[in-house]
Order: C-alpha cells, then structure tokens, then sequence
C-alpha cells in the first residue's frame, strides 16, 4: 500500500504517517510547509518507505504524478486554526477549496480512494448537543470571517460527496472535533499548546470569553488510528463521520487542569472575544460530536484519557525547551 498525504508535514499529517510507515506502508507527503513544519518529519526522513515534496497541492502537474503513484490519498492539507481563518481569509479560503478541487479532481482521474479531512466547524454556531453527521448547520453572516472556514470546507465535502454519487469515486469525509497531541502549535489559536506554553513559563493564561464555553479534546494518536482504519473500510465510501472524544471540559477548567499539572505560578485571565480575535466575533458555546456512527464500522476507542492527552502535550513542551 503506497499513500499520499497532503499536508503530511502538518501536527495531524505527521502522526497519521508515523502510524502508516510502522504498518509497513509507503508514504508520500506532500506539504507546503505553509503551517506545517520540517521537524515534525525530520524522524521519518531515514526511512527508505518514506518521500517527501515541498509543494503545494495547487501544483497540478506534481499532484498528477504523485496521485498517479499512490494507492489511496489522505487529504489533510488546509488552512487551519481560527486565529489564521480571522486574520488571512484570503489564505484560507483559496487554499482550502481551490487545493481540495485541485486534489479530488486528480484523484478522480487515476480513480484513487480519497479520505477527506473536515472539521466540526461544519456545524457552525448550532447548540444541538452532541452533533449528529446530518444535523443542520447554523451559521453566522458573510461579514464574520470565521465563518469562511467552515463554508470552504462545506465545500470540499460537498464536491467530495457529488464525486462520489455522479462519478463513483471513492471518498470518506473524516470531522475532527479538537485533535490535540504533540506537535500542535498555539501559532494559529489552537487553545491546549497555548496554556500549555503560558504555564510552563509562568505567564498568564489567556481564556477568552467567560471561560464556560466547552470542547472534547481527542489525542491525535488516537484520531490518525481511527483515520486509518475508516481508509480501508469499504463501506464508509460516500460518508461523514465525526471523530473525536466526547468527554467534554469547560476552557475555564482545562486552563485550571493545565496549571495543576504543570505546578505552574501563571494567573488565568478571562480576555473578551473582540479584544481576542476581532469585533463582534462569534464563538461556539458547546462542541460535542455524536460519535456512534464511526463506532458502528471501526473500533474507535480512545486509548488517552484526558489527563495523559494533556499530560503528552507538557511532555512535548518540556523537551523541546530542555
Ligand atoms: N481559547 C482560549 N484561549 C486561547 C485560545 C483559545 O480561551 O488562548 C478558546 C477559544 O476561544 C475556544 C476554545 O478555547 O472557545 C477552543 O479554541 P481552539 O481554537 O483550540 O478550537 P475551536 O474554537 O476551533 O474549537
């Protein structure tokens, strides 16, 4: 089995091809090094069943060769993080749905297995409590930027979707709900990596909003083997799954879980959302996926519990600043 991943050199990307070259697989990546980073691989380097672009996934002469190649293609490769979606839409916008055309269309070509990953943005600002794959969306005006991501990456799964029924092209569309692990950086918003680096310099802890607002936080260990079992099950073709863990924490008790745990001296902060990100800008009180339907085709069970997903994400930290 020979697989493409886009975005392989990303926090999600990298782990994900860890778990495939440890089945013995062979791995491409393709990467622009955008968000992603040369660390996060330098491991994977001397492995002779390992390849590497520095490319982006726009490039079609270079995905034609490497879709070609491959036998099954992973496409991680977008703009992620909601400081990125609120400060360069252009970026996220153009990178996520014209590289998605670019990489689906290709893929149907060589008519190779496309296993597409989506987000939990999809479901916008709704307070249905857990989401199910075909609730309904609720999103907020063209106006509020963060809501681009969530529509570019509707985008990509309705094209994935109409390759799938008008061509017959395999393709599985994965929703991440807050994949968290070594690797991740705070650069982009993601909350775990930031109060993990405050705490562990002592600086104050930067909760936005009230702090009430919650989030179920899945090891990516646990998420890219979940990923890798739906790629070869045949019967996920033409679905949407959620993935992720649905143990949820406040963020007011996760920056109060992330100071116990690192004996840190930092003070938590509540900061408002409009001095955060920008005006008026508009967060998700509660994010918790219904996660039976991936149950029902792959043995997805968490091996992390909360406290050893935060735990392996101090540890990171830690090393890298020793
Ligand atoms: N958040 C926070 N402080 C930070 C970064 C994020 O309180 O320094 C909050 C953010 O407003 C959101 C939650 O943590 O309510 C999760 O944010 P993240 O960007 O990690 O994921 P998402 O919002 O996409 O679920």
């Amino acid at each position: 089995m020979h697989a493409l991943i886009t975005g392989g050199a990303g926090f999600i990307g990298s782990h994900l091809a860890e778990l495939l070259l440890s089945k013995g697989q062979e791995v491409t990546v393709i990467d622009d090094l955008s968000t992603g980073s040369l660390d996060n691989i330098a491991h994977l380097t001397n492995n002779p069943n390992f390849h590497f672009a520095i490319e982006t996934i726009t490039n079609e002469t270079v995905m034609d060769r490497l879709i070609s190649d491959c036998d099954l293609l992973y496409h991680l490769a977008a703009a992620v993080g909601v400081k990125l979606v609120v400060h360069q839409p252009v970026h996220v916008i153009e990178t996520n749905i014209l590289g998605s055309e670019t990489v689906v269309r290709v893929a149907n070509r060589y008519r190779k297995r496309v296993v597409l990953a989506s987000t939990s943005e999809i479901y916008g600002k709704s307070e249905k409590t857990p989401f199910k794959e075909d609730d309904d969306r609720l999103l907020g005006p063209t106006t509020r930027s963060r809501w681009s991501y969530s529509c570019s990456k509707a985008v990509d799964e309705f094209l994935a979707l109409a390759y799938h029924k008008e061509k017959g092209l395999p393709t599985v569309i994965v929703r991440f709900f807050n994949v968290v692990g070594p690797r991740q950086t705070g650069r982009y918003g993601m909350v775990v990596p930031r109060f993990v680096h405050q705490a562990l310099a002592d600086k104050t802890i930067t909760v936005y909003g009230d702090g009430l607002q919650s989030r179920c936080f899945c090891h990516v260990k646990d998420a890219v083997r979940s990923v890798a079992a739906l790629a070869e099950c045949a019967e996920a073709n033409g679905q949407v799954f959620n993935l992720g863990s649905d143990e949820e924490i406040t963020i007011l008790d996760l920056a109060k879980k992330v100071v116990e745990m690192t004996e840190s001296k930092s003070k938590i902060k509540l900061i408002p959302y409009d001095e955060a990100y920008e005006e008026g800008f508009e967060d998700m009180r509660r994010r918790v996926p219904d996660i039976s339907k991936i149950r029902k085709v792959v043995a997805h069970k968490p091996e992390f519990s909360f406290e050893a997903t935060l735990q392996s994400v101090i540890d990171y930290f830690k090393a890298r600043h020793t």
